[in-house]
């Protein structure tokens, strides 16, 4: 069921998980431009309080979120001493609360990692229109977030590039499998990352920040080694699954440099038809924000004379094979997709803080889901079970080296 915002005089509520991160960041630039549309009922961030405090001065939300109730109270005080008078709450069960709120009409998703799930999935619950940027919550948990995505009602909005140029390629009712629409294949596209062209030897050596390096796109660590392994392009294949009914086999991952295609659907008839623009985030979130309207989102118009030339190139699975591993974990089903998830998270961290070289990222994430049993994924239970003991795996491997 879709919610009818359409020509609605009334500002939209919005919740804002992730606040202060860079797609946090961008949905309030996108929210800024239109106050008449829409007001801040809830900004969240983890553990960066004077991002948070400077972001409530700006959108006065009604509620500020901190992980630690230590940060929480100095939050309170300096928005006492400011004069504002935005609620400000902490831990897991109040992200929750933001993201079912009956003043929220709309919930960004946009917290990395695994610590998107219960929120998110409280969002969708709750019947709300959720933008998706938190791929990794889907990725854990599909069969089970599409269930509650139908049984809710919720709006479902990806934010994810790729996925939203898809949505906006495929006819305005997709779900019930691709073949039923045309649709021939996805064509995923993958920018290739900083290190596009490069050996798996000349791989090794690699640091945090050359990995964080994007060539297009500015985004949060996580996600920028996730695109520097591919692992991103791999959950981001998942995640096109469970979106768009698809099966692994019908997603084509395409290097493309430029990142200015942001994917593509290719039909039965051959026509294919692609959603182009500059690399930015804004887009999506707009298109997110606003449909089934367009709202300007503050990003130039596309020069196709300064772009000049597309190039298009397969993916190298031996250079990095995360992809592979990524293709594999959804053909496992169940739990694999979340153990995957979650090793690649251990094993990002331990990267991002020095403690494992670039390519024993891909060996520790085969290593965990080789070991790790896959289990039906039929209740949350279930899988934050696989979640934790997956990262457990990976920490044991971690320190036997
Ligand atoms: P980021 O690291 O810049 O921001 C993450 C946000 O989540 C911050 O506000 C942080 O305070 C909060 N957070 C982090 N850990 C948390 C925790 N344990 N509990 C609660 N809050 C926590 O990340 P980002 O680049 O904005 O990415 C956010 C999500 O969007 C990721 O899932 C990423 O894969 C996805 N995404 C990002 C981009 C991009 O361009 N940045 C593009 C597509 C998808
Ligand atoms: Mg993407």
């Amino acid at each position: 069921m879709a919610d009818s915002f359409a020509g609605s005089a009334h500002r939209r509520g919005v919740t804002v998980l992730g606040a202060t991160g860079s797609i946090g960041t961008s949905t309030l630039d996108v929210i800024a431009r239109h106050p008449d549309r829409y007001r801040v009922h809830a900004l969240t961030a983890h553990r960066s309080r004077e991002a948070l405090l400077a972001q409530c001065r700006r959108h006065r939300p009604e509620v500020a979120v901190l992980e630690r109730e230590a940060d929480a109270a100095w939050l309170r005080e300096r928005l006492a001493e400011a004069g504002l008078v935005t609620e400000v709450t902490s831990g897991p069960r109040a992200l929750v609360e933001v993201a079912e709120a009956s003043d929220a009409e709309v919930v960004m998703s946009a917290i990395v990692g695994a610590a998107g799930l219960l929120p998110t999935l409280a969002a969708v619950r709750a019947g709300k229109r959720v933008l998706l940027a938190n791929k990794e919550a889907l990725v854990m948990s599909g069969a089970l977030f599409m269930e509650a995505v139908a049984r809710f009602g919720a709006t479902l909005l990806p934010i994810d590039s790729e996925h939203n140029a898809i949505y906006q390629c495929l006819p305005v009712e997709h779900r019930g499998g691709l073949a039923r629409h045309g649709v021939r294949q996805l064509l995923l596209t993958a920018s290739g990352g900083p290190f596009r062209g490069w050996s798996r030897a000349a791989l090794a050596g690699v640091s945090p920040e050359q990995a964080c390096a994007h060539p297009n796109w500015s985004m949060g660590r996580k996600i920028s080694v996730d695109s520097a392994t591919l692992m991103n392009k791999g959950l981001e294949l998942i995640e096109a699954c469970w979106l768009f009914d698809a099966r692994p086999d019908q997603v084509q991952v395409v290097v493309h440099p430029q990142s200015v295609i942001h994917s593509m659907a290719a039909y039965s008839d051959g026509s294919v038809i692609a959603q182009l623009g500059n690399p930015d985030m804004r887009t999506p979130i707009a298109y997110g924000l606003a449909w089934p309207e367009r709202i300007d989102a503050g990003v130039a118009a596309l020069d196709l004379f300064a772009v000049a030339r597309l190039d298009f190139e397969a993916p190298d699975e031996i250079a990095f094979p995360c992809l592979r591993l990524a293709r594999e974990a959804m053909a496992a089903g169940g739990t694999a997709p979340a153990v995957l998830n979650a090793a690649n998270e251990a094993a990002v961290a331990a990267f991002l803080e020095g403690r494992l070289g670039f390519n024993a990222i891909a060996e520790l994430v085969a290593r965990v889901c080789d070991a790790e049993p896959v289990r039906p994924a039929d209740d949350l239970e279930t899988i934050l079970e696989a979640d934790a003991q997956a990262r457990c795996a990976a920490h044991a491997w971690l320190a036997g080296r």
